[in-house]
């Protein structure tokens, strides 16, 4: 049993490191955090890289122990939480000179890079995998490693409302809640605080959105230089593609932002239904979820935003 696997793994290595995607959301930081937290609870001391950790976040329980590098050069064991390609791994450097690999995921276009993968693409966020896990090996969901899972899955789930939603999500929810988890506070913190730097490119991306095809297809951007303007700080961006795809008759909503190599664009796409986004983000090197998935692409904004058109017109 991989489970079986992955403890015995974790007992056997002295030192631990663990990582998660660029760009990290609330899933891979709460997924993170967690596992830091409860492995020390088994008497491990494993270190966590996290290079953008957006200010949001770090009122989590833990998030004070995390690094920009790693103290060593080598480790008994990497664990990747929430991250579906090692192109996207924050110090993934560190992966071929590691002894062993332990990739845990949600995402369905995950292409099982881990010596153990542990990946399961109907579970609505990484943290809500690690409920079963930590209770599978008998580590107990404290407030601290509750608190970090709930805001994953609180993130992931856009507040308990996609699809994705399982009747777990909310029977684990109701025994933090018992607890004594702050559910509403970490809820607000997580999903109801904006800072002003995502709320000023929020103003700017809603005033250029654009609607094609009518109406079925949203398009905005965000530039480096928006960024620079409104002093962006990491993580300002998340949830600006989450506006077009609330338009009435929208099917599918897409944002670009300008990376720091001038002629590179983050795509993230959303859909409603039953279009599969994570298909065609494949088709540009990236992947992702049914309903939520990105790619890096290379152009103009304009060369950009017609590849992606063309390739968005045909299941629309
Ligand atoms: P985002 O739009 O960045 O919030 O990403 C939506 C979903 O797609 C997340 O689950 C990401 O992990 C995934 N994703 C984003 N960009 C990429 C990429 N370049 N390659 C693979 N998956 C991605
Ligand atoms: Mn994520
Ligand atoms: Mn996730």
């Amino acid at each position: 049993m991989t489970l079986d696997n992955i403890l015995e793994e974790i007992k056997n290595a002295e030192n631990i490191l663990i990582l998660t995607h660029e760009s990290p959301d609330g899933d891979a930081i709460g997924s993170s955090l967690a596992m830091n937290l409860a492995l020390k609870q088994i008497g491990k001391k494993p270190e966590v890289i996290i290079r953008e950790f957006p200010r949001i976040f770090m009122f989590l329980p833990g998030s004070e122990e995390v690094k920009l590098e790693a103290s060593k050069k080598n480790y008994d064991l990497i664990i990747s939480l929430d991250c579906a390609d090692l192109k996207r791994l924050v110090g993934r450097e560190y992966v071929e000179i590691s002894k062993k690999v332990i990739n845990i995921d949600h995402h369905g276009s995950n292409v099982m890079y881990g010596d153990i993968n542990f990946v399961n693409p109907v579970a609505p966020a990484c943290c809500e995998i690690l409920v079963g896990m930590l209770d599978y090996f008998d580590i107990p969901i404290n407030v601290e490693i509750g608190s970090c899972i709930l805001a994953g899955i609180i993130t992931d789930t856009g507040g308990f409302k996609y699809s994705s939603v399982t009747a777990e999500t909310f029977e684990f929810t109701a025994e933090l809640l018992r607890k004594g988890v702050n559910v509403s506070d970490i809820y607000k913190k997580v999903l109801e605080t904006r800072t002003k730097g995502n709320f000023e490119l929020l103003r700017r991306s809603i005033n250029r959105l654009e609607l094609i095809e009518d109406g079925k297809i949203a398009f905005t951007y965000i530039t480096k230089k928006d960024e620079e303007e409104v002093n962006a700080e990491p993580g300002d961006h998340e949830g600006i593609v989450e506006n077009g795809r609330s338009i009435e008759g929208v099917k599918v909503s897409i944002f670009i932002r300008q990376k720091d190599e001038e002629n590179a664009y983050k795509v993230s796409m959303r859909s409603n239904g039953n279009i599969n986004v994570s298909d065609i983000c494949y088709r540009f090197g990236g992947g992702g979820h049914p309903n939520a998935a990105g790619a890096l692409i290379q152009g103009t904004i304009e060369e950009v935003k017609e590849k992606l058109i063309k390739e968005v017109k045909k299941v629309v």
